[in-house]
């Protein structure tokens, strides 16, 4: 790929290039090309680490005119690697990560390339939030476009339910605004349809009064899982939309609330979040304080120093997948349990079941995303560095999905999953009849199919 560009093209690009361009040779390239994900290591031809909307736009019209691959690197945290290309351009918006916040109409104004970071700090100086990745290295632009669940969806809905407007530079260079008013159908497809129509320089988002909320961890031994799930499942699905939480097999960390025979051991963690004050949170969690944990932690915290509590490194090898549930049978959960004891320990992997519902469901139908009426998600995350471990952890992954299929709904939420196949990425957004509506949106906005490595709507 990188034979097509000759000294005159990059002399062209570097002109007015505001940001960087680099190539193999530049101090800084192997810096620039490091993603999430240790296990993908592509080699782009030349990096345009962009600072400004016009960048991106002579960074695309570089790309699409030399026929070259384009990635789109956001916060870098896809586990199929979109951000990387094989010789190809990779587009970085990292350094796009400014953040304003309007308090007097409650929004925000977040840079392309702005992790959840960037929001949720600008955001908490004014108590305001709203709803992102439970990770925040994690970038604004890939999870929002993908959906965007964390603690506070069953609230004010995923985050791309709180979007108002996206600015992007489509494939023919030109910038436009899709709003509800604006390129409405486009707007649609933004809710889910990823980085397939073009390259978001700038997000709207509405926000939320959150002057603090609340966070519980109790730590159980692993086989206490079936009982402590069942119960858990019964007080969360009674839960008010401010309740949120996981059950997560994780290796038990060095913290105090942890007893020590569970440190480095595999353990079950229930983990709580209340969008509220702890005294409004004991009333609804009191009944989950008697399922007889060994460890526990409750705190009333701003909402980005809960945030940051799930911040994980980067550098590891990286596996996850993704099922929804409607309901979760005692059998489910005595088979998610079971798997547990296949994954990796010690190690920082975990097997999670997180709660959909409440604002999520009330959106069911309405966007190119599957299962928004399920009430649970169940998702292996696996992190681990030793290479010769690959095929164990897939053949855990491969296991817990089959285990589960009598239960789950078949589709993945496609954030959470790298190339499953075309079936498994049609399920996730939604099944045929919302594909077909993505292509028809594919063709007019990007009909060559210039951003592609994403979960790819192939135009016709
Ligand atoms: C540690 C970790 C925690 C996670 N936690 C959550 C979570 O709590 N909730 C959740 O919903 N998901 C979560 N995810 C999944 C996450 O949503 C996806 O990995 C998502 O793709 C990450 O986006 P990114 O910008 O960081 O990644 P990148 O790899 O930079 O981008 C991923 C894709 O999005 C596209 N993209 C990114 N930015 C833009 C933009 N500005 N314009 C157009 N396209 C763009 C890229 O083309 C690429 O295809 C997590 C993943 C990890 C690894």
């Amino acid at each position: 790929m990188t034979g097509k560009i000759n000294q005159s093209d990059l002399n062209k690009l570097r002109k007015d290039f505001s940001g960087k361009i680099l190539l193999p040779e530049d101090p800084s390239y192997e810096d620039s090309r490091s993603i999430y994900n240790a296990m993908i290591e592509k080699r782009p031809g030349i990096i345009a680490r962009c600072v400004e909307e016009e960048d991106v736009i002579r960074a695309v019209n570089f790309g699409r005119d030399l026929d070259l691959e384009i990635s789109v690197r956001g916060g870098g945290h896809s586990v199929a690697g979109w951000g990387l290309t094989e010789g190809g351009l990779m587009i970085d918006l990292s350094l796009m990560n400014t953040v304003e916040v309007n308090p007097d109409n409650q929004t925000a104004r977040v840079g392309g390339g702005a992790t959840w970071n960037n929001l949720d700090h600008a955001c908490n100086r004014y108590g305001l939030a709203t709803t992102g990745g439970i990770c925040t290295t994690t970038g604004v632009g890939g999870v929002t476009l993908g959906g965007g669940w964390g603690w506070l969806a069953r609230k004010y809905g995923l985050g791309c339910d709180n979007l108002l407007t996206v600015k992007l530079v489509i494939a023919d260079g030109k910038t436009i605004v899709a709003s509800e008013k604006e390129h409405s159908e486009l707007f649609w497809a933004l809710h889910g349809g990823g980085g397939n129509f073009g390259i978001a320089t700038e997000f709207t988002f509405q926000l939320h009064p959150l002057p603090s909320a609340t966070t519980a961890f109790l730590v159980f031994s692993p086989d206490a899982g079936p009982r402590v799930i069942n119960r858990f499942r019964d007080v969360l699905e009674e839960g008010p939309d401010e309740l949120s939480g996981e059950m997560v097999y994780i290796t038990g960390p060095p913290e105090d609330f942890v007893p020590s025979h569970l440190v480095n051991q595999l353990c079950l963690m229930m983990t709580i979040f209340y969008a509220g004050t702890e005294a409004e949170a004991e009333k609804v969690i009191k009944p989950l304080f008697e399922t007889g944990h060994e460890g526990k932690m409750v705190a009333e915290m701003s909402y980005f120093d809960i945030q940051t509590m799930g911040d994980i490194r980067s550098g590891y090898r990286h596996h996850v997948s993704s099922e929804h549930l409607h309901a979760l049978p005692g059998e489910a959960i005595e088979k998610f349990c079971s798997r547990a004891h296949d994954m990796i320990v010690p190690s920082d992997s975990e097997l999670a079941l997180s709660t959909w519902g409440g604002q999520i469901a009330r959106r069911a139908g309405d966007w190119p995303i599957a299962d928004l009426d399920a009430n649970w998600h169940v998702y292996p995350f696996a992190m681990w560095t030793d290479p010769g471990s690959d095929k164990q952890v897939f053949d855990w992954i491969e296991g817990l999905n089959a285990d589960l299929a009598p239960y789950t709904t078949g589709s993945p939420y496609l954030n959470l999953i790298a190339d499953e196949g075309k079936e498994r990425m049609i399920a996730g957004y939604g099944g045929e009849a919302k594909y077909r509506q993505l292509v028809k949106i594919k063709n007019e906005y990007d009909p060559d199919n210039i951003f592609r490595l994403n979960h790819n709507i192939k135009p016709l």
